[in-house]
């Protein structure tokens, strides 16, 4: 198309041409924050990125694979020593079998894996059920995919000013059984949860599972925190529940694990017929995902254990730093058990700063103190769950949360 010459070929305001279904979404809130804080020179505790690397090893590999010609496209389901990594990982974690050739698919990042399985698997007028909060991808893939979502709310428990509560965020059974109707074809589960830390309990899996069998529903599990366990709370694969195997997709990445946001290596498992559909939507997505990244990640994947045990012990140290100045300020802080991200109850901090809201509260926290957060209504179809409630990322280097800590000091004086 050829530029229009004259102005008054010119719209006054560009014409909003996004589709009517991403219309709702706007720009993330991620984007939005991150911005934010780069203008204001805050400290970064909003978006969940680490503001340092992962592993050399894992980038030696990188550049190894760069320098020995895997620079062409990747077969399209991931690359075979991949899919074998990932599969041996599962067998592991689950003591299920899983085929690297049936069984696995390689997809940039778990946010891919999370867009393909529902245009993979949904048909247009099908009904998902989200946890809210939610990561806000899924809402969004599950509008792109021509469904409804259902909602059912995990709460906090009762706020204590200037404690931290080691109790879990918790959902009423009774209203996951009401969201389930004669349309529901899928439930998206994440555990460890973003952004309460929630931990899902067996007891918890089991009702989950027991719901699934009963009404036939397929299983999305978002697993990326999988490894970032902070307290004694297992982390249970539903893929690995009674009834579960042949329902349940189990999605995972390298980018929590391994501090390699940036690299957007993901993956999903799951029986063959799930695969397969998840593997014809990835086909026209992507094709196929960055071929020396997923040589690193089998490099990655053959060392965990190394990669995690430290990176648990940063980000437990880094944790119970932010918490407890958090509480010493008079926030409710919900304790979390897994995840880079706290919650915290806001109510009786945001008076001082005249915010009325969590969105007027991260905009004056960012303006008045320095530092950046997520307001976290966007996830929620609730918003009033959300409003009294902040997130905090600490996936951060020791020297920007204490940064952030002293920049809070602000609050007491005002
Ligand atoms: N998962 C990260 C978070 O919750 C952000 C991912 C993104 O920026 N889209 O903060």
């Amino acid at each position: 198309m050829t530029a229009p010459t004259n102005p008054a070929d010119m719209p006054a305001q560009p014409i909003n041409l996004t589709s009517r279904a991403l219309r709702p979404f706007g720009t993330t809130i991620f984007t939005t924050m991150t911005r934010l804080a780069q203008q204001h020179g805050a400290v970064n505790l909003s978006q969940g990125f680490p503001d340092y690397d992962g592993p050399s090893f894992i980038k030696d590999a990188a550049k190894k694979a760069l320098d020995t010609e895997h620079n062409q496209y990747a077969p399209m389901p991931g690359v075979p020593a991949l899919r074998k990594a990932i599969a041996d990982r599962f067998t592991r974690d689950t003591s299920l079998p899983c085929d690297p050739d049936a069984h696995v698919v390689v997809t940039s990042g778990c946010t891919e894996a999370i867009a393909a399985a529902m245009l993979g698997l949904l048909n247009p007028g099908d009904e998902v059920i989200l946890f809210e909060p939610f990561y806000d991808s899924y809402r969004a893939c599950v509008a792109m995919a021509g469904c409804t979502a259902r909602f059912v709310s995990l709460r906090p428990p009762a706020p204590s000013p200037g404690s931290i509560v080691d109790r879990p965020f918790t959902f009423d059974p009774q209203q996951l059984r009401e969201a389930i109707t004669p349309r529901t074809r899928m439930i998206l589960i994440n555990t460890p949860h973003n952004p309460t830390g929630k931990v899902f309990s067996r007891e918890e899996l089991t009702l989950i599972a027991e719901l699934c069998v009963k009404h036939d529903l397929i299983a999305l599990c978002d697993e990326v925190y999988e490894r970032l366990l902070l307290s004694d709370e297992p982390h249970i694969n539903l893929a690995s529940l009674p009834g579960m195997q042949h329902r349940t997709l189990t999605l995972s990445s390298i980018g929590k694990t391994f501090s390699f946001t940036g690299w957007k290596i993901g993956w999903a498992v799951g029986p063959s017929n799930l695969i397969a559909a998840v593997r014809s939507a990835h086909q026209f997505l992507t094709f196929a995902v960055v071929t020396p990244l997923q040589h690193a990640a089998v490099v990655a994947l053959s060392d965990e254990d190394r990669c995690v045990r430290p990176l648990v012990a940063e980000l437990k140290a880094n944790r119970d730093k932010l918490a407890s100045a958090l509480a010493s300020l008079a926030f409710t802080v919900y304790q979390p058990r897994g995840t880079y991200f706290i919650m915290a109850d806001h109510s009786t901090v945001s008076p001082k700063l005249g915010a009325k809201d969590d969105q007027d509260f991260c905009l004056k926290l960012i303006e008045r103190v320095g530092v950046a957060a997520i307001p976290p209504s966007v996830f929620y179809n609730s918003l009033e769950l959300g409003k009294p409630l902040v997130r905090f990322a600490f996936c951060k280097k020791p020297e920007t949360i204490d940064e952030g800590v002293r920049r809070l000091q602000a609050l007491r004086s005002m």
